[in-house]
């Protein structure tokens, strides 16, 4: 059964193959993970549940799934145990397969997952001293072509459904044994501290891993509403960042209806260089993002906009870079702080990494106007799990073998 449907993704020209909301299974059951409370509510009662009992249930099971990462309905003690085998005929709580999970000599852990239809995509764990950040998929590949990243040699497969976001998170919970223990039906003080989000591993989210999430607004609002949701995940919106290349149009939508921290992929201060390094650039120029960065809403000077910047030798890594960069978040009062990443090689790269002594140079420059600008610690570089070290099988194809497969795919469906 085809899992996919063709139709426009926001901000794209050409139809890309774009998942379902909830990808169908061979046994006809269906996945709940990824579906908020209402959802759920709604294919219980058409299941056959009263809308009083649909409703109970729903909420019930929803702080199971995601509150509790329980992927048994037999584990739920307080549903009725005659009413556990009817959820289990009829619903199931997935995760993305792992295909294979690698441990880099610095902590960092990369895993290799797998969607029900076969699609391969990566997510990083980086453990530091006092956090531990979850670098979440959007899509798998991505339809940008920037030409440091690897992720970018990629061709766009088609976009994440909710449930493999968000899935991504419980799978990163699971893997650290982070789920509260505490039996819900027996609340005591001893269990009641377990809920507690001290000392937990997984504390922060960035939306940084394959994909560009603002290509694929819909699903990843959902997701991380999921993860905000003090019911769900619970995880406060200002340890969440989502990082763009620079998808000026759907920025403050991302602002208003996600909310989380933003970061944004500069890396160039002239037309020229960023034309040719990001190259969405073309259509969405440097002035109207910074213009739209600085009405991001909810950025402050408590909460800034973080400006990534690639160091690659040569291309943009001057100290007339430096001022340029300085000048502009000057000319649009960015409540701004850069981070400058240093260039992670992968084969075939047409960039090399800047010297240590530039990044430093450049850093300082940046710093000496007020700028906080700190030197990203490249992590997991031996495991590929680096900043634009992702990338899974699937190459770019052309724009016209595209469009065959996509005419093949409508043929089919
Ligand atoms: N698509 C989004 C988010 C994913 S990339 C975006 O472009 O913002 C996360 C960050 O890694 C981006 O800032 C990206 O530009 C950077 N990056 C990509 N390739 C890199 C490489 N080879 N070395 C260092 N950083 C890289
Ligand atoms: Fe896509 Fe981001 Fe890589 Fe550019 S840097 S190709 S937007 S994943």
């Amino acid at each position: 059964m085809p899992d996919t449907d063709l139709m426009p993704i926001p901000g794209q020209i050409d139809p890309v193959p774009v998942a379902r909301d909830i990808t169908p299974r061979a046994d006809g059951r269906i996945d709940l993970m990824g579906l908020p409370k209402k959802r759920i509510m709604e294919l219980f009662a058409e299941a056959g549940l009263e809308p009083k009992q649909a409703k109970l249930r729903a909420k019930q099971v929803f702080h199971w799934l995601y509150h509790r990462g329980v992927t048994d309905f037999e584990a739920m003690t307080d549903i009725a145990k005659t009413m556990r085998p009817w959820l289990t005929e009829r619903f199931v709580i997935g995760r993305p397969d792992v295909v294979e999970a690698q441990h880099s000599s610095d902590g960092t852990r990369k895993w290799l997952l797998k969607t029900a239809d076969g699609h391969d995509f990566e997510m990083v764990f980086i453990p530091d001293a006092d956090r531990g950040t979850l670098c979440v998929s959007s899509q798998v590949g991505c339809t940008l072509n920037c030409r440091f990243c690897h992720t970018g040699t990629m061709r766009l497969v088609r976009n994440l459904t909710p449930g493999e976001i968000v899935g991504q998170v419980m799978l990163a919970r699971d893997a650290l044994g982070e789920w509260p223990k505490g039996r819900m039906d027996m609340p005591d003080d001893e269990t009641a501290a377990e809920y507690s989000a001290d000392g937990r591993l997984l504390t922060n989210i960035v939306m940084m891993g394959m994909g560009e999430p603002l290509y694929n607004f819909d699903n990843v609002r959902d997701a991380l509403q999921l993860v905000m949701d003090g019911e769900g995940l619970a995880l406060s919106k200002r340890r969440i960042t989502l990082s763009t290349s620079g998808v000026v149009p759907m920025m403050a939508k991302c602002g208003e209806e996600i909310g989380v921290n933003l970061a944004v992929s500069l890396h160039a201060v002239t037309k020229d260089v960023r034309d040719e390094i990001v190259p969405i650039n073309k259509k969405y120029g440097i002035e109207d993002l910074l213009q739209a960065c600085a009405d991001y809403p909810g950025a402050s000077n408590a909460r800034r906009i973080t400006f990534e910047y690639v160091m690659l030798k040569d291309k943009n890594d001057s100290d007339d870079d430096a001022r340029e960069l300085i000048r502009l978040i000057k000319q649009f009062k960015l409540p701004a702080k850069v981070n400058l990443i240093p260039f992670n090689p992968w084969p075939g790269a047409p960039y090399e990494c800047s010297t240590p002594e530039r990044i430093k140079a450049f850093s300082n420059l940046v710093f000496e106007a007020g700028i906080s600008a700190p030197v990203r610690t490249p992590r997991g570089r031996d495991i590929d799990a680096a900043c634009g070290q992702l990338k899974t099988a699937a190459e770019k194809k052309s724009r016209a073998q595209l469009d065959r497969e996509a005419a093949e795919q409508k043929a089919k469906a």
